[in-house]
């Protein structure tokens, strides 16, 4: 599934190819994805400017003077730059065509979507999708207080809690296993329990990690061109993250997996506490 750092290093991707770009083209495969398209896009964006291509969480939003566009890339779902001529295969839903380039949608789980925002709604942030999305983790705004102050009343497991999206987005679950073993953090301890000291470590992990992977995304910019372009999704070395029944990087003890809310966690048991 792709994880913050993958939408980050797709945006970087694809902004140069479409800010201040027209479009000149809008084509729908299909009625929709995980929720219907919104079936006059085509009207609504011919010959309009892309303004900027900006990231809240996982959505990619190109902004026009009279709306946002949002796109999730759901479960599988990616996007490229590809010559607009390029024939579509079977998974390709939707292509945004300014001139000779176009981008496109693939998406073959179609948990994926594309919606509009217009502006006489307001601001794109108040969207039904993005109101209650926790702060960005690469923000000022996250931090080690905002975490201690959030969680004091959460007893949940500081795994789910990072899961849940509310205080800080993007921390998805490779994420939130390689934080908190980086902070050294036992994913099934009660977020309410772990002290100021502590959550400062796990914020500054998180931070680490999350841009760790966005500059490594960005090595493979260039898949994101070409017809034949892969995903994009880079393969990463983890600590912990898919590695039961490996040995610990740092201690050699043996990597635990666990379901925590039907989702795997990988940790080891000597290293976290
Ligand atoms: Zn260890």
């Amino acid at each position: 599934m792709p994880e913050l750092p993958e939408v980050e290093v797709t945006r970087r991707g694809v902004a140069p190819h479409l800010i201040g770009q027209q479009v000149t083209q809008v084509v729908l495969r299909r009625a929709g994805l995980r929720w219907p398209f919104p079936a006059n896009l085509p009207e609504l964006l011919l010959g309009q400017t892309v303004l900027a291509a900006s990231r809240r969480g996982k959505y990619l939003l190109l902004e026009f003077h009279h709306g946002t566009v949002l796109i999730h890339l759901g479960m599988s779902g990616h996007l490229r730059i590809i010559p607009a001529t390029t024939p579509a295969q079977k998974h390709d839903h939707i292509d945004i065509v300014v001139g000779k380039q176009a981008l496109r949608m693939t998406d073959p789980r179609r948990f994926g979507a594309v919606l509009w925002h217009d502006a006489e709604d307001g601001d794109v942030n108040q969207h039904l999708l993005l109101r209650a999305l926790g702060v960005e983790p690469l923000e000022d705004v996250f931090n080690a207080e905002l975490l201690y102050k959030q969680t004091r009343q959460r007893k949940a497991a500081i795994k789910q809690v990072l899961l849940a999206g509310d205080i800080v987005v993007g921390v998805g679950n490779i994420y939130a296993s390689e934080s908190l073993f980086r902070a050294k953090i036992n994913p099934k301890i009660s977020a309410h329990r772990i002290s100021l000291a502590r959550y400062r470590l796990l914020a500054e992990e998180i931070r680490l990690t999350l841009r760790a992977a966005i500059e490594k995304g960005g090595s493979t910019l260039r898949d994101f061109i070409g017809v034949d372009g892969q995903t994009g999704y880079f393969q990463q070395s983890y600590f912990v993250y898919d590695r039961a029944g490996e040995q610990c990087r740092l201690c050699g003890t043996t990597i635990r997996q666990i379901k925590q809310g039907r989702r795997s966690t990988f940790y080891c048991i000597n290293c976290q506490k």
